[in-house]
């Protein structure tokens, strides 16, 4: 008989009543030590202060209003996000992947506006991950989520990850944009070479086509920069933002230059609850800290601390792992033994990983971590090659 939830996810057999910091609990009172952050998504922590305060004196004035009427708080977050970015002005919406289904509204109706409503393909990289929706499993491409949902939303063209010339030999009279993660999260933390960016921007200039970055998983501070595309010096002209700026409530963002966004007027777009009070007053308090002074150098430190330890994980138990990647705390350890099976280990040594594409275990613990907590998580990791060892 199927289950009251629909059992579209396979889940670890866990759950969890409270949390704080970097650690969860479950019913029995045993803690873990989650180095997953709910897929990036707790940026602060569980149960973080300044968040909790955030979220409760705004409940207690006012939930939701719609976007029939002006929000303060989205207009104070779209501020911030302007300030410390590349762009000019944001729309709110839920999740990721309305961010990216609105990235690629944006596209089109550029094009449309400039008067070449002929370009619309959009060219993605194979591995990508851009949300569930019908247009980005379709933008993904990938046949785990395009599989029996067909016909497919057509206009978007794949290329291999990383090989420029097929990308350069996909760009044609119809093409509108090219949509990449910086560092693709699902595809098993895989992150463009910084000149690879540098050049894909320089084609989009050449052949005037729209960069459109997918930073849901690696923004607001996960690699060390606010936004990952800071590290290779080039801008995009459109941006996907969800996850870590929300600090765990539903929040995404799309940002764009007013250039890109020339084409959306009232009536464009819309959504219902997209930065509603609750959210955008989350979303300020975590703009608020990770943007303080300190903060992301602070992110660097700890990151560059859990890289060392992960690569002497590397060294000693190399049937168990074969090296690291990523940037910051947006870590992929590519394994050797099964992924899986390090990730079960490692439940049972009550820490918590995320697996990805490729065979993979994602660290992407929340961006205040210390030292201490790393070494905790380290020592856990450990125990976990070692129980894997043990059964090869
Ligand atoms: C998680 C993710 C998405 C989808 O976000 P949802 O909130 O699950 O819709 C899209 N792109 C990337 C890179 C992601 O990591």
């Amino acid at each position: 008989m199927i289950s009251p939830v629909l059992p579209t996810y396979a889940r670890a057999p866990l759950s969890f009543v409270k949390g704080q910091g970097p650690w969860l609990e479950t019913e029995d009172g045993t803690r873990y030590l989650d180095m997953g952050a709910g897929i990036a998504v707790n940026s602060l922590g569980h149960a973080n202060p300044i968040l909790v305060a955030a979220l409760t004196d705004q409940a207690r004035r006012l939930w939701h209003t719609s976007n029939l009427y002006n929000i303060p708080n989205q207009e104070t977050l779209a501020e911030r996000l302007v300030e410390h970015t590349f762009a000019d002005t944001v729309f709110f919406t839920n999740s990721g992947t309305e961010a990216t289904e609105a990235s690629v509204k944006m596209v089109r109706k550029y094009f449309d506006h400039i008067g070449e409503p002929e370009r619309f393909r959009v060219i993605t990289f194979e591995g990508s991950f851009h949300g569930r929706t019908m247009a980005m499993i379709a933008a993904a491409g990938g046949e785990k989520l395009t599989k029996g949902f067909g016909p497919l939303m057509p206009g978007f063209d794949h290329v291999p990850f990383g090989d420029m010339d097929a990308l350069k030999a996909a760009i044609g009279p119809e093409t509108a944009a090219i949509m990449l993660e910086p560092v693709q999260g699902e595809g098993g933390i895989r992150p463009f070479l910084e000149q690879e960016l540098r050049e894909i921007r320089a084609l989009c200039d050449e052949h005037g086509l729209l960069l459109v970055m997918d930073e849901i998983q690696s923004g607001v501070g996960r690699t060390g920069k606010l936004f990952a595309h800071e590290w290779a010096g080039v801008t995009p002209d459109i941006m996907a933002v969800a996850k870590g700026i929300g600090g765990g409530f539903p929040l995404g963002a799309c940002l764009a230059t007013e250039r890109a966004a020339q084409g959306m007027v009232a009536g464009s777009h819309g959504t219902t609850y997209g930065g509603n009070p609750m959210a955008c007053a989350v979303g300020c308090a975590v703009m608020d800290e990770v943007t303080r002074d300190g903060f992301l150098e602070n992110v660097n430190r700890v990151a560059g601390h859990l890289r060392q330890g992960l690569e002497g994980l590397v060294a000693s138990h190399p049937d168990v792992f074969d090296s690291v990647r990523g940037e910051g705390l947006m870590i992929g350890l590519k394994c050797t033994a099964t992924n899986i099976d390090i990730i079960n280990a490692g439940y049972a040594a009550h820490l918590l990983t995320v697996p990805a594409a490729d065979n993979v275990i994602r660290l992407l613990p929340p961006l205040n971590i210390t030292v201490a907590e790393i070494d905790e998580a380290l020592r856990r990791l450990e125990q976990a090659a070692v129980t894997v060892e043990g059964n090869l």
